[in-house]
């Protein structure tokens, strides 16, 4: 997502090089989805002006914040130990202030300040822009919250300071918030309600990385198939649009078309795809450009018709596999990955049986799988009791994971023989002498460094597999 969660990421502090005269120090965590991190960089942007430098060593930070996730419990509670910690430090340290950004701002913004006095500062993910006037108010000895969900930001207008990053790949937002109310999932009340961003801004961040020497890019958002740019404004107020705007109005299929034409050299990947909401125009569009990636990321959840329901995910088995089969045509080399939540309300063994026979017939290439946890303030908690038992839960959990890995064993041994392009993104996690780059399918490609260098593409023939990892060796530049 793109890993939707990547858990090597997590809560990792990020540090640029940033301007001298920057007197103040900014230590900054993220936890969560990408869409956080990317988030994260945008509050690096906003505090970059406002005399703020990152640094990753917290001891000499002066403001610390915790970009947080609320997606499942135990993010929660990783973030709150962490806040415990920060506030700790203010013993050594009276001056430095703590402050929480993110999902959990909106849930737990009155427990943080007033009752358990941990935290200076409350933002939610749409008031990053109000954090200069938020920190005044902290340097003045006040507390500062503001977690009001908007119907217009999208931060187009911040260029983001890319944190961490590898110079090569980078994620780009092209909307903000869920309209679909799964009824697991607490998005649409952490974030609000879906709107997108201007397709000229984002061409134009584009544009920015590509000159940068960045060579692939991931369009983001939580439901990336469901863009909509009619001049601005909600998804969901689109009907009370202009003729004119709803006539010129661009939708998914249309800016991954201007984004492909645009920059005909970088190559483009979009994460996430809701089935409900992925056309068949969409499927087109990839299967016309050569510099978009042949990999979608599908979350399903279940494979149970019944569960489907439950959940509010609007499609059903069959649909799927009609999507499934559509991208197959299409894109007969396509890499397809998974979300799957085991142990959602009223599961039973059937209903799991149905998930795990719906991994038989897509064989994907790799997935996220999670135990449901159930979540305040979400239809499934107001509704549902959390009814399967906790063994359970994890029982199911393991044998969809145990599947996901038999395919994505026979899925990478597919790729044994072939030459396949690949871009480089830095060296190999276990071998400094090794290369570690992704071909389209998204997975994982390692080989020999010989001379070639970082941001290149070359072709790799491939050799050998792990079910996470192709193994090759490289044998010339790719035509890019
Ligand atoms: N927007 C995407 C979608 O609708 O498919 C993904 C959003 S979420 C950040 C990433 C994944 O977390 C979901 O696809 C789901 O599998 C998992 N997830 C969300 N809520 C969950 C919950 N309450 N318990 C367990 N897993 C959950």
């Amino acid at each position: 997502m793109e890993k939707t969660i990547n858990e090597s990421e997590q809560g990792t502090a990020l540090e640029v090089r940033g301007r001298e005269a920057n007197p103040r120090k900014l230590y900054i965590e993220s936890y969560g989805c990408q869409m956080n991190f990317s988030d994260s960089e945008i509050v690096a942007s906003i505090l970059g002006q406002e005399g703020f430098n990152t640094t990753q060593r917290l001891e000499e930070a002066d403001l610390i914040l915790v970009n947080t996730c609320s997606i499942r419990e135990k993010a929660e509670q990783t973030v709150r130990k962490r806040l415990v910690h920060f506030n700790a430090l203010k013993k050594n340290n009276p001056g430095v202030k703590v402050g929480v950004l993110g999902c959990m701002a909106e849930r737990l913004k009155s427990q943080f300040l007033e009752e358990e006095k941990i935290v200076d500062m409350v933002v939610g993910p749409d008031a990053y822009k109000d954090l200069p006037n938020l920190i005044r108010e902290v340097d003045g000895g006040q507390n500062a919250v503001n977690v009001i969900l908007s119907k217009e930001e999208t931060y187009g207008d911040v260029s983001p300071v890319r944190l961490g990053t590898n110079g090569v790949t980078a994620f780009v937002s092209i909307t903000r918030g869920c309209d679909n109310m799964c009824t697991f999932c607490v998005v649409p009340f952490t974030r609000g309600r879906e709107r997108s961003r201007d397709p000229q801004s984002i061409l134009g961040e584009i544009g920015d990385l590509w000159e940068q020497g960045y060579r692939e890019v991931t369009l983001l958002g939580q439901n990336v198939d469901s863009y909509l740019w009619y001049g601005g404004g909600l998804k969901k107020d689109f009907d009370k649009a202009s003729p004119m705007q709803q006539a010129t109005a661009v939708n998914f299929a249309g800016l991954l078309e201007m984004a492909a034409t645009a920059h005909p050299r970088m190559r483009f990947r979009f994460s996430t795809s809701n089935p409900q909401d992925m056309t068949l125009d969409v499927i087109e569009t990839m299967a016309r450009f050569d510099n978009i990636c042949n990999y979608i990321h599908l979350p399903v959840q279940s494979g149970s018709d019944r569960i489907l329901k439950a959940m509010n995910r609007l499609h059903t088995r069959a649909e799927y596999f009609e999507l499934i089969d559509n991208i197959r045509r299409l894109i007969p080399d396509c890499g397809i990955s998974q979300d799957m939540i085991a142990g959602f309300p009223t599961e039973t063994e059937e209903d799991h049986q149905q998930t795990l026979s719906l991994m038989d017939y897509v064989k994907y290439d790799f997935g996220f799988m999670f135990a449901y946890s159930e979540r305040p303030g979400t239809l499934a908690a107001r509704k549902l009791a959390d009814d399967v038992p906790e063994e359970v839960k994890k029982r199911r959990l393991r044998e969809i994971i145990g599947k996901q890995q038999e395919h994505s064993l026979e899925r990478n041994r597919q790729h044994i023989g072939r030459v396949e392009e690949v871009l480089i993104e830095g060296p190999s996690r276990k071998s400094d002498a090794q290369w570690m780059g992704r071909n389209t399918q998204n997975t994982v490609v390692v080989f020999p460094k010989e001379h070639y260098r970082v941001g290149e593409f070359v072709n790799v023939r491939i050799e050998d597999c792990t079910s996470a990892t192709l193994l090759g060796t490289a044998t010339g530049y790719s035509k890019k």
